[in-house]
């Protein structure tokens, strides 16, 4: 890569804004258009969200946002917990599939995959997840 930074945060809802106003001014340096960034702070605000509301059900836990921008102006965004885990990753990726309660509708992976380019989801139940994305 040719630049790189890396924030941990715990994962309280505050941390969400955080998040996301960090990944949009590391994306400044592409020079991205308006709707650029606001596909990359939705894709990082569901992510992010998804750290904080799912994988610490009944703790706080770190979590861990990498942001690394690679020659071909190639943008990944790395969003990583330590929690509970997925355990059908596929099944959890399907469009209105969710765990949650009403307030949750299920979109938040459908959306990072059309916001970005590719979405990537590794977990292990009781490990944690780490979500992958680039555009
Ligand atoms: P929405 O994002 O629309 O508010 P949601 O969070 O339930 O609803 P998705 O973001 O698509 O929908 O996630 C689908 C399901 O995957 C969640 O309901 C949850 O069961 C599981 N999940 C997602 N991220 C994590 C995570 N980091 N740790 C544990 N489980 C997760
Ligand atoms: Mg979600």
């Amino acid at each position: 890569p040719v630049n790189t930074a890396t924030i941990e945060f715990l994962s309280r809802s505050a941390n969400e804004g955080f998040a996301r106003t960090a990944a949009a001014c590391f994306a400044a340096q592409l020079d991205p258009t308006l709707d650029e960034i606001n596909d990359i702070k939705t894709a990082v605000s569901e992510a992010v969200t998804n750290a904080i509301v799912h994988a610490y059900p009944d703790r706080l836990g770190r979590v861990k946002l990498k942001l690394r921008l690679f020659e071909d102006s190639l943008l990944e965004i790395t969003v990583q917990d330590w929690g509970v885990g997925i355990a059908d990753v596929a099944q959890a990726r399907t469009p209105l599939f969710t765990t949650g309660n009403e307030e949750r509708s299920g979109m938040g992976f459908t959306i990072m995959e059309s916001f970005m380019d590719t979405l990537r989801v590794r977990s292990t139940p009781g490990k944690g997840t780490t979500v992958t994305m680039r555009r």
